[in-house]
């Protein structure tokens, strides 16, 4: 799952990328903010009750096929109808953004639940 096969369908409604549905959501929009090498400033924005968290405890999510990079990164949170939990990631490598997936949303080491997040 970290390389999108597909992002989203002929009328650009986003995919989930473990079963293809177009039922899709964003939650929460995580940012790695930071210059390169320098330590990183963990963002949250929860999309549903507008809460911002800044100087977060964990990490957001990394797509593993580019690891955490050298700067930024953003990472949008969301699930499917079918409630599979995806994370797609643009992390800012050598000049580009690389798209990916993140295969797992873990945040300070533990798995989230977005029902009850941690941050
Ligand atoms: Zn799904």
């Amino acid at each position: 799952m970290s390389e999108p096969e597909y992002l989203t369908d002929s009328d650009a409604r986003l995919l989930c990328p473990e079963c293809g549905r177009a039922s899709t959501r964003v939650d929460q929009v995580f940012v790695t903010a930071r210059e390169e090498d320098a330590p990183a400033n963990e963002i949250i924005v929860d999309a549903i009750g507008g809460d911002v968290v800044t100087h977060g405890r964990g990490q957001a999510p990394v797509d593993p096929s580019v690891g955490e990079g050298r700067r930024h990164r953003v990472a949008l949170v969301g699930r499917c109808e079918e409630q599979h939990r995806f994370a797609l990631v643009l992390t800012q490598v050598d000049g580009e953004t690389r798209l990916g997936w993140s295969p797992e949303l873990s945040y300070d080491g533990a798995e989230v639940d977005l029902d009850d997040p941690p941050w």
